[in-house]
């Protein structure tokens, strides 16, 4: 067998790598605001017992949720690790912990809101942690779209399915005109659910998920899909399009996983032969028909760790996840996709400085960037996660 220890190489960086870190505004988030107080600088060297003692100083009080895609320096605080769905589960499942320090993203600390006890408080360490898929479907927007589909008469038909990775507001929306939420685990059996339900899906807001699921695994046609362009009026398709169409993918993404390309797979076919080529299903649909294997952040973890010792593989999803599982993999070759994919930016806000500083704030008897979804939206939105988990 060939050595394959220390074969991870790090991808070159593009200049959208990492953002400033500390304080201040990512312009491309509605949610980009400053965090009130000091924080504490990277290159403090004491960090790490800050951290470490503030967390001690609260105990059971705090438990801390770490995303797959967070940072190797906060991801070691984490008292669980998870996907957004695992991590609103562990955070229903803590109904004595005062504080939920959520480090993710915005949308993920609103569904931990919704899932735990109204006196827990979910703490976001920066509140400029959005996500740039979510915030791609507005409430207006879709309001002002499912408006045109009542004009078109089709609402009866159609079944709303909003993915995890959506704001509080869209679940809202959704868990009113009776749909569901998925994750990218079961969104086949959503879809399924969905097609039992009504004649037609409208898919938001990651059309790659929505595509990719109904085509590669459902059986439709690619035809049998629209794509629905909230900024261009009645989403730049015509009424016969909206009234035929099977699947009416809302046209948001992800930005790092809808950088992958095609090159990037043959590039890496090319350079490693016989590499397992195994990506998350936010990556474009040609992207995810070349590839070799498809599934969720969890679906990866297991089959690197079940792969053969010796095995090459190609990873394409957020790049601190594939690091870990490269370095946590010595004996198998675990590469990045593609040679200069960015980290995803905004996950990247939570940095140790932010974690210190919530941390120390909650020692000190304030409560900071508490996410807090209100009580219509929330009951709303309940219901369209109740659904999910009742999924067949
Ligand atoms: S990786 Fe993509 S979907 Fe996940 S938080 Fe970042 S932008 Fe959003």
């Amino acid at each position: 067998m060939a050595d394959v220890t220390s074969t991870w190489t790090e991808p070159s960086n593009t200049p959208l790598s990492l953002l400033l870190l500390g304080k201040g505004t990512d312009p491309a988030s509605e949610r980009g605001v400053d965090c009130p107080g000091d924080l504490p600088a990277p290159s403090d060297p004491d960090l790490v017992a800050r951290a470490t003692a503030a967390k001690a100083a609260l105990g059971d009080r705090v438990f801390v949720l770490g995303h797959h895609y967070q940072r190797d320096e906060v991801i070691q605080f984490a008292d669980v690790t998870g996907d957004s769905f695992k991590l609103a589960q562990q955070a229903a499942a803590r109904p004595d912990a005062e504080f939920i320090v959520f480090c993710g993203v915005h949308f993920m600390a609103e569904s931990a809101d919704i899932l735990t006890k109204p006196d827990q408080k979910v703490i976001l360490p920066d509140l400029a942690a959005g996500c740039s898929m979510a915030d791609m479907a507005v409430l207006g927007q879709v309001e002002t779209a499912w408006e045109h589909f009542q004009d078109l008469g089709i609402t009866d038909q159609i079944v709303p399915v909003t993915y995890m990775n959506s704001s509080a507001d869209i679940k809202g929306f959704v868990g009113r005109n009776k749909g569901v939420v998925c994750t990218s685990s079961n969104a086949k059996r959503a879809l399924d659910w969905s097609f039992e339900q009504g004649s037609k899906v409208f898919f938001l807001p990651d059309q790659h998920l929505g595509r990719n699921t109904a085509v590669l695994e459902m059986g439709f046609d690619l035809d049998d899909c629209v794509l629905y362009d909230p900024h261009k009026p009645h989403g730049g398709l015509t009424g016969e399009q909206l009234t035929d169409a099977r699947m009416i993918l809302w046209r948001g993404h992800c930005s790092v996983h809808g950088r992958f390309t095609l090159d990037s797979v043959r590039e890496v076919r090319e350079r490693v032969p016989g590499v397992n080529v195994l990506v998350h299903p936010e990556c474009r649909h040609d992207v995810v028909k070349a590839a070799d294997y498809v599934g969720s952040t969890e679906y990866i973890i297991k089959a690197l760790d079940a792969a053969p010792s010796g095995s090459a593989w190609a990873v394409g999803t957020e790049l601190n996840l594939v690091r870990r599982l490269a370095l946590a993999h010595p004996d198998k070759q675990i590469m990045f996709l593609d040679r200069t994919v960015c980290y995803c930016s905004t996950m990247n806000r939570i940095d140790l400085p932010h974690l210190v500083w919530a941390l120390e704030e909650l020692v000190a008897g304030r409560v900071p960037n508490v996410i807090t979804v209100d009580e219509k939206t929330a009951h709303e939105a309940r219901v369209a996660l109740d659904q999910m988990l009742a999924l067949p």
